[in-house]
């Protein structure tokens, strides 16, 4: 695609999104949810006040959530992630069921209250980050540092520069950092962290806890005596499981599980693959851990259709309307 093309396509997009905003504002779609019918499983990351893109692009604020809320109680049916399992779907009304990854302290403090207040279930996949000694996740640092990290810095041998998205590129090849520690284990993931960390004085800055603290086993235990709430996981480190080797991923899958299930007292049975990424091997692995429900964003195989145990999930966009996002919801897809 050329940029003329992609420029004409993001403002038609934009002008689509405007105009479904203006239809829906008039009244216009009352019908279309009504008649609405099917599933889909939504996945939420962090919930936060205020300013939710200062890090990332997966965050929303309290404000969005609750009217996502409020919508999902006045046109759809909210199911819990083993009665989506169950197929215990209304044939009235359109099915949702909430996913929160990545274990987030914002969850248990601004989440939790929500879900319990109006009565609407929740799987979170938390991570063992905690036990491994860390409070934040290794990508959200990397996110923190491009933020109030230096300009330059070198690791392993290697320079990197920060682009104008905040991303450290490396200046042999501008492949970023982020994505050369995809294909790695934690330790150099570990290694970059105490690199940067002196670096990086972002813990003295109160107001940004939001954004990437995680919760602490109190917490999570916490999470899981609501009624409203189910514990899932979604591996030790959050490495991508499909990049790393295989008797790694192995062993991450196993000591999740067990790490969870010490903490809540009761099985834990679903997973959430990290970044989405998965392969036929890291599914198979899962399974014979006794992983009965698997959870990916896109399927990356069609016979994946097929597979009781996986289901896809689709992510809540942050930079759209409640109304765009519901009707995206419903269809399935941003266009
Ligand atoms: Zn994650």
């Amino acid at each position: 695609m050329t940029l003329s093309q992609k420029i004409s396509s993001k403002l038609a997009r934009k002008i689509k999104y405007l105009f479904r905003e203006l239809c829906y504002g008039l009244g216009f779609y009352k019908n279309f949810y009504r008649s609405a019918r099917g599933s889909r499983i939504l996945l939420y990351h962090g919930i936060c006040e205020h300013d939710h893109l200062k890090f990332n692009t997966l965050f929303l604020t309290r404000k969005t959530f609750e009217s996502h809320l409020k919508f999902y109680k006045k046109h759809f049916n909210v199911l819990s992630l083993d009665e989506y399992y169950q197929q215990k779907f209304s044939c009235n009304r359109f099915n949702v069921c909430l996913t929160f990854d990545d274990g987030f302290a914002n969850n248990h403090k601004y989440v939790l209250p929500l879900l319990e207040q109006y009565e609407i279930p929740a799987t979170f996949f938390i991570t063992a980050i905690q036990v491994a000694g860390y409070d934040i996740l290794w990508n959200d640092f990397l996110s923190i540092a491009g933020k109030y990290g230096p300009a330059k810095f070198n690791f392993k041998d290697e320079a990197y520069v920060k682009d104008r998205h905040n991303k450290y590129l490396s200046t042999d090849n501008g492949i970023s950092l982020a994505e050369k520690l995809r294909f790695t284990g934690f330790d150099k993931k570990a290694e970059m962290i105490k690199v940067l960390h002196p670096l990086v004085p972002f813990k003295t800055k109160k107001q940004d806890e939001d954004y990437w603290l995680q919760m602490t086993t109190r917490q999570i235990r916490e999470l899981s005596a609501s009624p409203f709430a189910t514990i899932g996981a979604h591996g030790y480190y959050h490495n991508d499981l499909a990049k790393i080797n295989i008797r790694e991923a192995a062993e991450e899958l196993a000591l999740t599980k067990q790490y969870l299930e010490n903490i809540i007292e009761r099985p834990v049975s679903s997973f959430a693959f990290p970044y989405g990424s998965y392969t036929t091997d890291v599914v198979e692995v899962a399974k014979n851990c006794g992983y009965e429900q698997l959870l990916a964003t896109a399927f990356i195989n069609k016979k994946d259709n097929d597979d009781i145990t996986m289901r896809e999930r689709l992510t809540v966009n942050p930079f759209i309307s409640v109304s765009n996002q519901m009707y995206a919801t419903v269809t399935g897809s941003y266009e």
